[in-house]
């Protein structure tokens, strides 16, 4: 059968992908790992709480991608020493009370407990029972953790609870087998923990801050996966190094400094190269790559035009598209609005005000809004984000200007 000419492991540049090694933050890492592991070879145990943050409106500079290899490798080491241990990952965002994270726990842990209608201290005690009863050492990974302080729906008490356990569920045999690793967005997760759960910012053992990426460090992250994505002879350098010199982060230039964005270039290139049936990646496909993603990338002049509703507005419709619901009425994106608006301390507009804040994102491009056909009760029109436009990162990008509107002081939950 055909072979692809480009590709010999295309998952190599998928999103999701973590390499075994990592040849950028490879020292950060190893610190991190470090830390752990000599606690756990002691057998004194440890309850550390560290912290990566990364530089503001920054993403894709490898805050999970350090967090998760921290626990991978973390994985691989402590097996070397005959340690049991666990790594436990849980994007906050979408898990965003403390039941629904007690339960993702349990579950990776493969702990077969009920959390629901059971209290947290009782859920928690059963966990540590579990891990004192297997000699089972875990980090729990709190990604997105801003979204937790920010939540109504978590209390303070639980976040203690949770984060200092031992402090009131001390160990049977006085080992401490609980570490959390937080991931938040820039150093405002930093004010907000003091605001919230001053006792246990003070307590955070490592903070490590991610700036964007260099050229030369996108250069190097591009060239391993390169090296096992692509057939040797379908790429070069000059190739790597246009991605590397386009979005590479510098004091003087700026740049996005986003290794997301640079792999998702390669590998558009790539699928370029191959749907056009040549042997190799040109550099016109390369070109092609940076321009479809840059249009696909996020129109941040116009969203900090945008005034705070019209902000939340399309805060909504970017969460139920995250949720797999991409087309909306009217009447459900007002039920999501006013959510949302309550969420960040902010009373909801009235009817005609939402209508032409609507008109206003869709004059903007940003959303295209349709009548509705046959089958829905009466008439309404339907919402969706542009096509072009990637809901995950514009999410970021609302609730990143949305925090920078914030005046600290209005008390917690409402940060405009
Ligand atoms: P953030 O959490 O800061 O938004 P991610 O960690 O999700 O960024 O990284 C985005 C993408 O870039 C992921 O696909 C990841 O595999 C890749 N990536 C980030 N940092 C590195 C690195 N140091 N080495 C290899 N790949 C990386």
């Amino acid at each position: 059968m055909y072979g692809s000419q480009i590709f010999r492991d295309r998952k190599v540049l998928d999103e999701s992908y973590i390499p075994d090694h990592l040849r950028v933050r490879a020292s950060e890492a190893e610190l991190l790992v470090g830390r752990y592991l000599n606690r756990f070879r002691e057998g004194l145990g440890s309850t550390d709480i560290s912290l990566i943050y990364g530089s503001l409106g920054k993403v894709g500079i490898g805050k999970t991608t350090l967090a998760k290899y921290v626990g991978l490798s973390l994985e691989r080491e402590t097996r070397r020493y005959g340690i049991n241990f666990k790594h436990v990952y849980i994007n906050t965002y979408s898990a965003p009370s403390m039941h629904q994270i007690l339960t993702l726990i349990a579950s990776q842990l493969e702990l077969n407990i009920s959390v629901r209608g059971s209290a947290v201290i009782e859920v928690l005690k059963a966990i540590t029972d579990y891990l004192y009863r297997r000699d089972l050492y875990i980090l729990v990974i709190l990604d997105e953790f801003q979204s937790l302080l920010l939540s109504p729906r978590v209390d303070d008490d639980h976040l203690y609870l949770l984060l200092r356990i031992y402090e009131e569920i001390p160990a049977k045999d006085g080992i401490n087998r609980i570490n959390f690793l937080l991931v938040g967005q820039d150093f405002r997760i930093v004010s907000h923990m003091k605001e919230r759960i001053p006792q246990v910012e003070s307590q955070i053992g490592f903070r490590l801050y991610l700036k964007p990426y260099s050229k030369k460090e996108l250069y190097d992250i591009l060239e391993q996966r390169a090296e096992m994505a692509l057939e040797p002879h379908a790429w070069n350098e000059y190739l790597l190094e246009m991605i590397a010199d386009y979005y590479g982060y510098d004091e003087v230039k700026g740049g996005e400094g986003s290794a997301r964005k640079a792999i998702l270039t390669l590998r558009m290139a790539a699928e370029l190269a191959e749907v056009k049936g040549a042997s190799s990646i040109q550099e016109e496909h390369v070109r092609l790559a940076l321009s479809e993603n840059a249009v696909a990338s996020i129109p941040l002049d116009d969203l900090r035009g945008l005034n705070t509703h019209e902000l939340l507005i399309l805060l909504s419709i970017a969460s139920s598209t995250l949720e797999g619901k991409s087309l909306i009425t009217t009447g459900e994106l007002r039920d999501k609005y006013n959510e949302v608006a309550e969420f960040y301390g902010e009373s909801p507009r009235g009817h005609t005000q939402f209508h032409v804040y609507l008109r206003n994102l869709g004059a903007l491009g940003l959303i295209d809004l349709k009548p509705s056909g046959k089958g829905i009760k009466g008439r309404t029109t339907l919402i969706r984000l542009s096509p072009e436009i990637p809901a995950d990162r514009l999410r970021e990008a609302v609730e990143s200007i949305i925090l920078d509107r914030a005046t600290p002081g209005r008390g917690r939950g409402s940060w405009m």
